[in-house]
């Protein structure tokens, strides 16, 4: 697992990879930020950290699901890195919950529940914030890290806007996707929706990716160039919203 969180008003930030037993990796990416003197810790000085510090730890068995076990068997079988947001073209029929997923077109749409989650807020005064967490892609290669811990690619915040992104780590490393759109915004002047559309139209190249973001005015904005994105959206007046297609 690997985790990011960035505090745009005082652009403060810290992450985390190469977790195999800390429960809330964002936690952990919030406590780099704050108790070390560093950004970025992984692999096993961020477990020692994460022991130092005391956060909450479950085995390794704990994260270990029988439906992911399912799926990383289908992925090591068809020799592939699996997306939780592309309709699998072969294999989908033998997943164990095969029947509650969401279809379009006959075919589900996500095999496995989305094994990312960001999280973008923005208060009374302004103020931007990121964070997002991730157990990375089905099938990777060991020692593999993706876009969620990098600052500026998956996660980034500061005066005008918080961005979090999922989707194919590499795609969005490549366009360093969460700093491009607080780019845009500051140096062409965009608004936040129109940043944020033209990151996804002129900045992914091929890769399938999507992203939450907020303003400093309080606005809200998402894209994405693939079917659908699991979002959310609550407001402290009582307003919440949940949707999945465009
Ligand atoms: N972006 C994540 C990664 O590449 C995966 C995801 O968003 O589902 O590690």
């Amino acid at each position: 697992m690997e985790a990011s969180i960035m505090d745009g008003s005082k652009r403060r930030c810290g992450a985390v990879s190469g977790l195999s037993t800390v429960k809330n990796p964002v936690s952990l990416a919030r406590l780099v930020m704050e108790k070390s003197p560093h950004s970025y810790l992984a692999f096993s000085g961020a477990d020692e950290f994460a022991r130092q510090q005391g956060v909450e730890v479950e085995n390794n068995e704990y994260f270990i699901t029988p439906d992911n076990v399912g799926m990383l068997k289908l992925a090591k079988e068809a020799n592939t890195i699996l997306f939780d947001y592309r309709i699998p073209t072969v294999g989908y029929e033998k997943c164990a919950r095969v029947e509650s997923l969401v279809k379009m077109n006959g075919l589900p749409i996500s095999i496995y529940a989305p094994e990312t989650v960001g999280c973008v807020v923005v208060d009374s005064e302004g103020r931007c914030a990121a964070a997002t967490s991730t157990g990375g892609l089905m099938n990777k290669m060991s020692g593999r890290i993706g876009d969620s811990p990098l600052i500026g690619a998956g996660t980034y915040a500061c005066e005008v806007c918080g961005v979090s992104c999922t989707g194919e780590g590499e795609a969005i490393i490549r366009s360093t996707l969460a700093r491009e759109v607080a780019a845009v915004m500051e140096y062409k002047g965009l608004g936040l929706q129109e940043a944020v559309d033209f990151v996804i139209k002129h900045r992914l190249d091929e890769g399938f990716a999507g992203l939450i973001a907020v303003s400093n005015k309080g606005e809200v904005a998402y894209g994405f160039n693939c079917n659908g994105m699991f979002r959310g959206c609550a407001t402290e007046d009582g307003f919440m919203e949940v949707e999945i297609w465009e």
